[in-house]
């Protein structure tokens, strides 16, 4: 089995920031494979976006947000399918209406036991939180949209169309301004593609750009990444902007006849100069592997 070369993935219930009244957050603290995770309250519900990789963090999870809603109905959220986010989601049957959008329930349906398979290769700390997970059936599914009424607060759930997964969602506090992306956005690292081919290349990186513009005019006062530090709207030009440049870069390469080997080297170097201090460079390749298929199509 490969080795780990990060901490171990598991959701510390600390430093829990509060973003706004009844509007918390459980922060990633930067461990990857670890989300951000939100907890949304009104008067008589309360809302949880992401389950923490495998039953274990869930576990952590739900005991947080059930002292949190205190006897308040509990709603469970995921931002889309992929383990960290939703792989958890077992521990809040029978306490917590599970609740998605339906191209995140065809993509956990279809694509979640291979990801099971796939993220347990990863190492030892990860194959350790999934022991145990099983896959759970969304309650409620919704195709475009779903406000969700928690009593003196209403929450936007959308569908945001095929991006950085086929079914990704995007969850809104107007009251608030704040907005949870998931992995739409990250924080100080670059962008992840989940570009796997030929077993999973439904990421997008034409439309993720197109997502990206319509997040923008929203206009959020603060932006919850799927990973690493809160910020404000700034996050998600810093992503469109990046996107661009990695599209153009890509794309006049392969205009010019290069090969797709010479075209990630040198793209690589580009983006590494541009964006010196973030992180996960390892997701730049797949991103030219998915623009240049995209560019062909
Ligand atoms: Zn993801």
């Amino acid at each position: 089995m490969a080795d780990y070369p990060y901490p171990e993935p598991v959701v510390q219930v600390a430093d829990v920031q509060e973003l706004a009244r009844d509007l918390v957050v459980i922060p990633n603290r930067r461990v990857q494979l670890v989300p951000n995770i939100g907890v949304i309250a009104g008067t008589h519900s309360v809302l949880v976006i992401e389950t923490g990789m495998g039953p274990h963090n869930a576990e952590k999870v739900i005991k947080f947000a059930a002292d949190y809603a205190n006897g308040r109905k509990l709603y469970l959220t995921t931002t889309h399918f992929h383990p960290e986010h939703a792989f958890g989601a077992q521990v809040f049957a029978g306490q917590a209406t599970y609740l998605v959008n339906k191209a995140q329930a065809t993509d956990l349906e279809a694509k979640g036991p291979g990801y099971i398979d796939m993220f347990r290769g990863l190492g030892e700390p990860v194959a350790r939180q999934l022991e145990g997970v099983e896959l759970t059936t969304p309650e409620i599914v919704y195709d475009d949209s779903y406000d969700l009424d928690l009593g003196g607060r209403v929450v936007q759930l959308r569908a945001t169309g095929r991006a950085h997964t086929k079914g990704d969602q995007v969850i809104t506090v107007p009251d608030a301004g704040v907005m949870f992306t998931g992995d739409l956005v990250e924080t100080g690292q670059f962008a992840i593609f989940p570009w796997f081919p030929p077993h999973d290349t439904d990421v997008s990186g034409i439309r993720w750009i197109a997502v990206m513009e319509r997040l923008i005019t929203e206009s959020p006062r603060v932006v919850v990444p799927g990973h690493n530090d809160i910020n404000g709207p700034q996050l998600l030009s810093d992503v469109r902007d990046y996107l661009q440049l990695l599209r153009d870069e890509t794309w006049r390469r392969q205009d010019s006849a290069m090969s797709e080997d010479t075209i990630a080297a040198e793209v690589t170097d580009l983006m590494i100069k541009r964006h010196p201090d973030w992180d996960s460079r390892e997701w730049i390749r797949p991103g030219v592997g998915c623009l240049c298929a995209e560019h062909t199509a």
